[in-house]
């Protein structure tokens, strides 16, 4: 029994003798396969798909990642801006069981984080399947497994047959583009945060940003610093904080000050803070929601924005703040507070939203409206007949590391038992027909 546990665990499911041998007994056309995979399937090897195979590889159990871009991370490689750091200090971004080197800054670079992640899939063996779109999954209640379809290169069709599914396709899975009267009219580039590299393309010109997140207001510090002339679209109340105060990131004292406080008053601290080192933020059009940045984080799953700069360029000037967008003309913005301005281009820092509901066949866990689990943190990352969901908290890279650890525990126990009853079964004597 051991040496078949041994087996097993030695295996990696995406291993393509032990596919292929699946793979000749079920095939069906030759743009069409069926393959079982022995151990959990996951769908996306963004940080969250990597970190539970990682978990799950710990504890001997084989997995495979089907990814529909040619490679890992590829949120944080092909869809992120140049000058893009984390957001929030490393200690709560690293993936588990292994350490960021111990030479990163506080704050690493898109660059040393994607090189990170590289390093994390190698140590742990993981290798994707790339160029895997997972179209259609739903649960077969007569043979008890899931059906996952996924479109490969060349159309190739593949129903791959799995007793978990683990759901790790992210908040961000598609860019929220919304509908603008006159878009068709206004003749300048238009595009969404996940196409933007660098201001340098837009160096001299008047652009308009949409939305002030931290994406927004960095990418109108990014055109600052290349001579561009960004304005920003405020259409909400926003709650701006220094990224650091008194030597800590913002984030750490908070989290350290929630340890002996409640929340009410550590928004108070944050608020008090924020307004000796950043001022008002009203005066320059930025006015804070009624609730404190904790609070409203926890209610609405909405990140307050950590200042790297932009607020001193809005403050003098060089940035301007604008209201929402009634209509776009012939390179012109007409908004609702009557101001028509010029502008030679537009960039979408509209955010990103889950694409589960487009492909996942399942009315329990995940919600038809938003794509994220119905049940609040910290217990959504299970659902019914084998499924899981990793990276869905609104609690970034860290709340990932929380839920992949839980999903790795939970299918460890299921795996080892079964491994041991499809033993048993196995060593059965078979009766002689
Ligand atoms: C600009 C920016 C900065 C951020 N900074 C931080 C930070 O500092 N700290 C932090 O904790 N978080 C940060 N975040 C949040 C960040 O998105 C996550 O922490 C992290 O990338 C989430 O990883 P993930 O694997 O859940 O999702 P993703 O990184 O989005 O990975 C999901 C993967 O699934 C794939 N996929 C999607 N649909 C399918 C499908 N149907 N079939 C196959 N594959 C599919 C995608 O191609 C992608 O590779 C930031 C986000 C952005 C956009």
């Amino acid at each position: 029994m051991d040496s078949y546990l041994r087996e097993l665990e030695g295996k990696q499911a995406n291993d393509p003798l032990f596919i292929e041998n699946m793979n000749k007994n079920n095939s069906t056309s030759s743009n069409e396969r069926c393959l079982w995979i022995p151990g959990p399937l996951i769908v996306g090897a963004g940080p969250s798909g990597l970190a539970v195979a990682a978990y799950l590889k710990q504890k001997g159990v084989p997995s495979l990642i089907l990814e529909r871009s040619n490679c890992i991370a590829s949120l944080w490689k092909l869809k992120t801006y140049d000058r893009l750091r984390l957001h929030l200090p490393k200690q709560v971004c690293e993936l588990p069981l292994m350490k960021f080197p111990s030479g990163f800054p506080t704050y690493p670079t898109k660059q040393q984080f994607i090189e990170y992640l590289e390093s994390y899939s190698e140590k742990f063996d993981i290798r994707p399947w790339f160029n895997e779109t997972v179209k259609h999954a739903e649960f077969d209640a007569t043979l008890g497994f899931w059906r996952v379809r996924s479109e490969g290169k060349g159309g190739m069709i593949t129903e791959f047959v799995c007793r978990w599914l683990i759901v790790a396709t992210g908040e961000n899975a598609e860019a929220v583009v919304p509908e603008m009267e006159g878009v068709g009219e206004f003749g300048g580039s238009i595009k969404h945060t996940s196409l933007y590299k660098s201001g340098e393309e837009f160096r001299g010109k008047k652009v308009l940003v949409v939305g002030c997140g931290n994406s927004g207001m960095e990418i109108c510090l990014d055109l600052c610093n290349h001579d561009a002339a960004p304005s920003i679209v405020v259409r909400d109340s926003v709650h701006i904080l220094p990224r650091d105060m008194l030597g800590k990131s913002t984030f750490g004292l908070s989290m350290w000050l929630l340890k002996w406080l409640p929340m009410q008053l550590v928004d108070c601290i944050l608020l008090i803070m924020s307004w000796l080192l950043l001022g008002d933020t009203a005066r320059f059009g930025l006015v804070r929601p009624r609730e404190g940045p904790l609070e409203l984080k926890k209610l609405s799953g909405k990140t307050p924005v950590l200042d790297v700069g932009a607020l001193a360029k809005i403050k003098r000037g060089d940035i301007k703040v604008c209201s929402g967008i009634k209509r776009l003309k012939r390179y012109t913005v007409e908004f609702v507070d009557g101001k028509i301005e010029n502008f030679d281009a537009i960039v979408l820092a509209t955010g990103y939203k889950s694409n589960v509901p487009y492909w996942l066949k399942d009315k329990d866990m995940f919600s038809k409206k938003d794509g994220y689990p119905m049940k609040p943190f910290p217990n959504g990352w299970k659902g019914e007949n084998g499924l899981y969901a990793v990276g869905f908290t609104k609690r970034g890279l860290l709340g990932a590391s929380m839920d992949a650890k839980n999903i790795a525990q939970d299918i460890e126990w299921c795996w080892k038992s079964e491994a041991k009853h499809t033993l048993a079964f196995a060593l059965l004597p078979q009766s002689k027909s």
